[in-house]
């Protein structure tokens, strides 16, 4: 038996939701965590069409990139077509789930995913957050550090980019005096004592403060656990907005937009007026991504593929970059496979099916 708390926990490690921006709406949107999976139905968008789709298919819990209850919602009359949703998916025990904007933030997430398919090479995140590390300082007996370290890396500290387990370490003399009613692991009550300690420095992204202090308190020796958090302003290379990387080879303007349609499956590329070097460094941001284009330009990406340009704004181009708008639907339809693969890999005991329906409220006409 899988509850859908434990899917959470999967989809949360690849995209936690403290990443999500302010005004999201990520997480569980209807149903509880206790209930039992029977099958994941995998989507861009939540519609009446996908929930009848889940239901045909055994499917109680749909997991979408868009979060189909974004604003506040006050009443539930089947008005228009959110309420409707949100009442289907209830009255047939369906759980509504979104990865949003947490999983545009993260490597392995949306913009990864069009890197995949458009086959970027050295893909980094193309604005890294700020402010979202936190670094913890303790003091800890030398015989100690290492299990204390352990219980520390277990709880998600010391991982940058592709390493692990990185923590700093110097050895030096603690001093402390216990008091009255102290219960010290060494020394006595009303002795100045001295002992060998690390001081140990480790990084952790600061929404898991909570857990990596408990683990501290819980493996460290002392009765009274000296530490230091302090706040980061580094940038976390490994979470932000947008994508950027290189085509294994350099391409033509025509080459380059025959390759983005075929890839992306487009039907219509809006662009802006060539510039006369070839393209080789791509930025890459799915969905509405016109207030990533000064970090591309100043990352020296040839071309940037986003969606939902403004007219005006495609003038800021001004043959630096390439804009091309490929359209918010085909940008991260995609995302549905991503998921599928992610859960697939670690779930067999029931059904996991990819939505078969277009959600695209856009027709081209030609
Ligand atoms: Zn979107």
């Amino acid at each position: 038996m899988t509850f859908i708390k434990e899917i959470l926990v999967e989809l949360e490690k690849l995209a936690p939701l403290p990443y999500q921006e302010d005004y999201d709406n990520a997480g569980l949107l209807v149903g509880s965590p206790d209930t039992e999976v029977a099958g994941i139905l995998f989507t861009l968008d939540i519609t009446e069409e996908v929930v009848d789709e889940a239901i045909r298919k055994h499917c109680n819990l749909i997991v979408a990139h868009h979060p189909i209850i974004f604003k506040g919602l006050k009443k539930l009359n089947g008005k228009n077509y959110i309420e409707r949703t949100v009442m289907k998916a209830i009255k047939n025990d369906i759980a509504l789930y979104a990865t949003h904007t947490n999983l545009d933030h993260v490597v392995g997430g949306v913009n990864s995913q069009i890197a995949r398919r458009l086959g970027l090479q050295n893909v980094r995140i193309l604005a890294p957050k700020k402010q979202i590390l936190t670094k913890l300082a303790f003091f800890c007996p030398v015989e100690n550090t290492q299990n204390v370290l352990e219980a520390l890396f277990e709880a998600g500290a010391g991982e940058i980019g592709e390493y692990r387990n990185c923590s700093f370490r110097s050895e030096g003399l603690g001093t402390f005096l216990p008091g009255e009613n102290a219960n010290p692991v060494t020394g006595t009550r009303g002795k100045l004592e001295t002992a060998e300690e690390h001081r140990v420095e480790v990084m952790l992204p600061s929404h898991l403060q909570a857990q990596v202090l408990s683990a501290l308190r819980r493996a460290h020796p002392y009765e009274e656990v000296a530490y230091y958090m302090s706040a980061l302003e580094n940038e976390n290379q490994d979470v932000g907005a947008g994508a950027i990387g290189e085509l294994p080879e350099a391409m033509d303007t025509a080459g380059f937009l025959t390759h983005l349609k075929d890839k992306m499956d487009a039907s219509v590329i809006r662009y802006t007026e060539p510039t006369d070097r070839k393209i080789r460094r791509v930025a890459v941001c799915g969905g509405a991504g016109s207030f990533l284009l000064r970090n591309a330009i100043s990352a020296g990406a040839d071309a940037y593929v986003t969606a939902d340009y403004k007219y005006h704004e495609f003038f800021d181009a001004e043959r630096r970059i390439i804009i091309c708008d490929i359209g918010h639907y085909e940008s991260e339809v995609f995302t549905k496979n991503l998921l599928h693969e992610y859960i697939s890999g670690k779930f067999s005991n029931f059904a996991l099916c990819l939505s078969e329906i277009s959600t695209n409220p856009v027709r081209y006409f030609s």
